[in-house]
């Protein structure tokens, strides 16, 4: 696991009917790239124990026990689902598929190397928030086929960051044609309560996703036996590379690659991922009360974030803050340039300042994400509302602002007025040009801006100095 972190400026132009100004902003980039892990989810210690147990159980059972691989009746459902009250777009990426190449070389089922040496099953990472995400049991492990529990285990310690030979907290099923399909790392204490011998559906909860056993992080090492031995061992994905089966075990195979908006956030402040086996604190929220200050922001700014599953490079991702109406308040694109299972990037942008339920929407290879969040201001201060003459900027602001005037109102007779609760006039300037000077003293407070031309006033604004 890998972060990084970088950080440059761009300029947002000011529309054009309007004297054009560079409106500085901030983006502030975070990558994080959860590899495989180190090394193997299983070790060959812990491989002989479970086909021992296995082949004890399965006849103890009476079940069916083959060493060849036998006639696949079994198609495989996906083996997780997100838990009731997970909302992200998307939860999982492969971390690593099975590895085919006998060397020390990779070779994964589609010929790439999202693998690492020896792999035996398919890793399934959980993201964005690993621990957050496995601390509040917001992803399930699930039976992908019906079938008989014969092996089990539950009660270990599940937040193992690097390979190990402890115990991982697991359950094996044996399917109708008598292949095996064996669920690995899950979270303590959370494994089904039935016990080895008693059958379960298709879909049905066997855990959560965790890091128990040999692992570096929670996900779900998900591994097929065409039999009941480790050498009848499958890839459940149908491709060019892969050397033990021809066949397809999903009853819908996913692609390779699954590039998309996994989650698409509103935070106060920066993302913390402190690396395992710490809980990452998202610091999201969905209400931001105008004036705002996020610790570490620029006054009236938010931070927002996407987080990107099998980022790819040269694919472009669009983000657009909606108003109320839909009409676009802010937007903004990202271009990437590397690949990567799990990235997310952190940019910031000033709030809107009039109430509403606002969108936050970012589209990636075709498919959208968005989170809304409301504006809301102090009662009694929300009246007066923005005016199309004029731009006054950033607001909330920290005393110092920019004024943005339509041209036509750029004739030597406009003048603009800010006045304090009281009515007191702070500031008053006769406006030639876009103003980007404009400064108050004493700072904090509630302020009205009055733009006169002529004698007329040709509009008001609500100004905060925060
Ligand atoms: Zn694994």
């Amino acid at each position: 696991m890998k972060t990084q972190t970088l950080t440059a400026t761009f300029l947002m132009l000011a529309a054009s009917n309007m004297i054009s100004f560079g409106q500085t902003s901030f983006l502030e980039k975070s990558v994080s790239n959860d590899g495989p892990p180190a090394s193997n989810c299983i070790s060959e210690t812990e491989y002989k124990a479970l086909e021992e147990r296995c082949v004890h159980t399965i006849k103890a059972l009476g079940l069916p026990l083959s060493n060849a691989k036998s006639i696949q009746t079994t198609s495989l459902a996906w083996p997780l689902r997100a838990a009731a009250g997970l909302n992200d777009c998307s939860f999982y990426a492969i971390n690593a598929y099975v590895d085919h190449d006998a060397t020390t070389g990779l070779s994964d089922w589609n010929c790439g190397t999202n693998t690492y040496d020896g792999h035996r099953g398919t890793d399934i990472g959980i993201a964005p928030y690993s621990f957050l995400k496995m601390d509040n049991n917001l992803v399930e492990v699930i039976a992908a086929a019906a079938g008989t529990i014969i092996d089990r285990a539950d009660g270990n310690f599940d937040k193992n960051c690097a390979s190990n030979t402890l115990t991982a907290n697991s359950i094996s099923l044996q399917h109708a044609d008598g292949s095996v399909t064996h669920y690995w790392h899950m979270k303590k204490n959370s494994v089904t309560s039935k016990q080895v011998g008693e059958s379960v559906a298709v879909g049905e909860y066997l855990g959560v996703v965790g890091s128990s056993g040999s692992s570096s992080g929670p996900h779900l090492h998900f591994e097929v036996w065409a039999g009941s031995t480790n050498t009848t061992r499958q890839d459940p994905y149908s491709g060019s590379c892969n050397l033990l089966n021809s066949n397809s075990w999903w009853a819908s195979q996913k692609p390779y690659r699954e590039p998309n908006i996994s989650k698409a956030s509103v935070n106060i402040t920066d993302v913390v991922v402190p690396g395992c086996p710490n809980t990452e604190t998202s610091n999201e929220d969905s209400v931001f009360s105008i004036p705002f200050q996020g610790p570490g922001l620029a006054p009236g700014y938010a931070k927002f974030y996407v987080f990107y599953r099998n980022e790819t490079s040269g694919m472009i991702a669009t983000m657009n803050i909606l108003n109320p109406d839909n009409t676009v308040f802010n937007s903004w694109t990202r271009t990437s340039t590397t690949n990567y299972n799990n990235s997310y990037y952190g940019f910031s942008k000033v709030l809107p300042t009039l109430p509403g339920l606002y969108t936050f929407k970012a589209e990636y290879n075709g498919l959208f994400c968005e989170q809304q969040f409301t504006i809301t201001t102090p009662v009694g201060i929300n009246s007066l509302s923005s005016n199309s003459n004029f731009t006054i900027y950033p607001n909330p602001g920290n005393g110092r602002f920019t004024l943005n005037v339509s041209d036509k109102y750029l004739t030597g007779d406009t003048r603009l007025e800010i006045r304090n609760i009281l009515g007191e006039i702070v500031f008053s300037k006769t406006i030639t040009k876009a103003e980007n000077s404009i400064s108050i003293e004493p700072k904090a407070g509630i302020y009205f801006t009055y733009l006169i031309n002529q004698g007329q006033i040709l509009g008001t604004q609500k100004l905060i100095v925060n």
